[in-house]
């Protein structure tokens, strides 16, 4: 496979097929920190719905932002996925360097499928500062994010070419007023009408930067993924990421998008969450420990009980697994 290449411009047109063939899913960490326990149920749930179904699994590094990414993250999270159990056939990095899998390497891939949409006439660019899209934000908010006025998209040529001279914009996508639904494997049926949801989105940052969503449905079609397990927090970006997939080419995978773990209080996790983070797990508990803890806390287990990964394969039923996100035993903040 060539995970460079995107379909040959004829068959833009010609509707694409539906996941077929063996499943491949992925894990798609962002190095910018230890894995914490959220991120390792992410890649647990992956690894189960893709390894249950025979299926092969791909790492692929996400390290678009070069200011938050460290390689030496990316070699840890290696480390703790193997520790954990957690194997992949595919991606990685190479002799303790960053392979074609890692986003960082993969600019001039994401160039080819940025020109590709801005043949379609419908990529622009966008020169309002962070503050000014605050400033500009509409009353609809999709997820907390506001939805762009599309006050850039009016810019005629002469303003553009203006505003270019003092500063490096960055691209933007126009959104149809187009429905854009699927059926998510937990979630159930998801819906978003583009331009009143979500509006039209960054492609590229000023800084040279390739987006988050851009570049993520690029990998996943040039890397034949079939089925995307990730954390719910994601579910607002798929219909827009369906949107790039159907005009580049790309067949839609099938999208899992699981509960979020929560502190006992409620809270999201996140990487400031130190006795979360597996440097400090991995001191209190084995794999087999955590594995367990995990299994039980989303429905696959009844109580915790210790199981390797390959054991818990056994175990995996999608249909025992909880929808609503997951709280946290305070047993687990005390060491
Ligand atoms: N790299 C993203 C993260 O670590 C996940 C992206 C995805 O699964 O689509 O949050």
């Amino acid at each position: 496979m060539d995970i460079c290449q995107i379909s040959s411009p004829q068959s833009q047109s010609q509707p694409q097929p539906g996941p077929s063939g063996p499943i491949r899913g992925r894990f798609a960490p962002s190095p910018t920190g230890r894995m914490h326990l959220g991120n390792v149920f992410c890649a647990l749930l992956a690894w189960l719905y893709t390894r249950s179904a025979g299926g092969e699994m791909v790492l692929r590094v996400e390290d678009l932002d070069p200011q938050r990414s460290r390689l030496e993250y990316a070699l840890q999270m290696e480390e703790d996925l193997r520790w954990l159990g957690l194997d992949w056939d595919e991606g990685g990095s190479q002799n303790g360097k960053p392979s074609l899998y890692f986003q960082s390497r993969r600019t001039a891939f994401y160039e080819q499928c940025l020109a590709r949409l801005e043949a379609l006439g419908i990529v622009y660019p966008c020169f309002c500062t962070r503050a000014q899209l605050h400033a500009a934000q509409a009353p609809h908010l999709s997820q907390g994010d506001p939805v762009y006025t599309g006050r850039c998209f009016r810019l005629t040529p002469e303003e553009r070419v203006r505003l270019e001279k003092d500063r490096s914009p960055a691209l933007r996508i126009h959104v149809p007023a187009e429905e854009i639904g699927f059926q998510d494997g937990l979630q159930g049926w998801v819906s978003q009408q583009l331009q009143r949801d979500c509006g039209d989105f960054i492609l590229r940052r000023s800084d040279g930067v390739f987006a988050y969503q851009l570049a993520v449905v690029c990998d996943d079609g040039a890397m034949g993924i079939r089925q995307v397990v990730r954390g719910r927090d994601l579910l607002s970006s798929t219909p827009r990421q369906i949107f790039l997939a159907r005009l580049l080419g790309f067949p839609e995978p099938e999208y899992i998008h699981i509960p979020l773990l929560l502190s006992p209080q409620g809270i999201r996790l996140s990487k400031r969450d130190k006795p979360l983070d597996l440097g400090a797990l991995r001191q209190r508990f084995s794999p087999q420990e955590l594995l367990g803890l995990l299994a039980s806390l989303c429905g696959l287990l009844d109580k915790p009980q210790p199981l390797t990964a390959r054991e818990l394969l056994g175990e995996f039923s999608p249909q025992c697994l909880r929808r609503e996100d997951l709280r946290l035993p305070s047993s687990l903040y005390e060491s």
